[in-house]
C-alpha cells in the first residue's frame, strides 16, 4: 500500500512521483550504468524549481537519502539511491543564451547536447565534453574530465549553471 507520505508529495508537486508499484518504476531508477540496481522509495521528475525545494524539504523532512539525477551518467551511480528520493531534474530544460555577455544559463536537467545545439546558433561553444548524453550538472559539479571546469562558474547548486561561452574555433 502506497505510503501515505508519498502521497502528500504527489500532491504537492507538478510533476509526476514514481513509486515502486508503478509500471514505469523498473525504467526510471535505471542509470547509463546498467550495472547500477539500486531501488529508491520514490522517484520525483520534477517540473519546476519548486518541486525541486518541495523534495528537498521532503527529504529533510522525512530523513530520506536524496539522489539528485541529471543526465544520470555518473559512473558509481550517484544519480540514484537504495531507499531514498531521487530528484530527476530531467524535465528542467530551459537555456538561455546571452551572446553579448557570452554566457549561456541552462536549467538542471540539460544535457550537453542541448547546450551544443543552443550555443551553435549564435556561432558558439561551451567546451564540454565529447558525449552529448552527459548531463551538464554533473559534469559541471566535477563528474567531467578535460577543460569543462575552466570554463565553468562555480555550480549553483539545483536549478541554474552559469558557463562562459568561448567562440567555437578556440
Ligand atoms: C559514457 C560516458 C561518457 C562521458 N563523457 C564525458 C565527456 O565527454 N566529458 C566529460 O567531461 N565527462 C564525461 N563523462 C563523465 C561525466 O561528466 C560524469 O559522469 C558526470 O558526473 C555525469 O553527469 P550527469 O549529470 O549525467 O550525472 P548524474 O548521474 O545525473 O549526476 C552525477 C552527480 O551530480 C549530481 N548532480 C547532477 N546534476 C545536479 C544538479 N543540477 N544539481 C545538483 N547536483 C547535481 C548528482 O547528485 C550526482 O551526485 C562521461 C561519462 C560516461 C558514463
Amino acid at each position: 500500500m502506497t505510503n501515505l507520505k508519498f502521497i502528500n508529495l504527489q500532491n504537492q508537486l507538478n510533476g509526476r512521483l514514481i513509486l515502486p508499484e508503478d509500471d514505469e518504476y523498473d525504467l526510471a531508477r535505471k542509470v547509463h550504468n546498467g550495472a547500477i540496481d539500486k531501488r529508491p522509495a520514490a522517484i520525483a521528475y520534477c517540473k519546476d524549481v519548486d518541486d525541486v525545494k518541495t523534495c528537498v524539504h521532503f527529504a529533510r523532512q522525512h530523513d530520506l537519502l536524496p539522489a539528485v539525477r541529471c543526465g544520470g551518467h555518473n559512473a558509481a551511480g550517484f544519480g540514484v539511491c537504495d531507499g531514498g528520493l531521487v530528484i530527476d531534474l530531467s524535465q528542467l530544460k530551459t537555456i538561455r543564451v546571452d551572446a553579448e555577455a557570452r554566457t549561456v544559463r541552462v536549467g538542471g536537467g540539460c544535457l550537453l547536447k542541448e547546450v551544443d545545439e543552443a550555443t551553435h546558433q549564435i556561432g558558439m561553444a561551451v567546451p564540454l565534453g565529447f558525449y552529448g548524453g552527459t548531463g551538464v550538472g554533473g559534469l559541471t559539479l566535477g563528474g567531467g574530465w578535460a577543460i569543462s571546469h575552466d570554463n565553468t562558474a562555480s555550480p549553483l547548486t539545483i536549478s541554474w549553471k552559469q558557463m562562459w561561452c568561448l567562440p567555437m574555433d578556440v
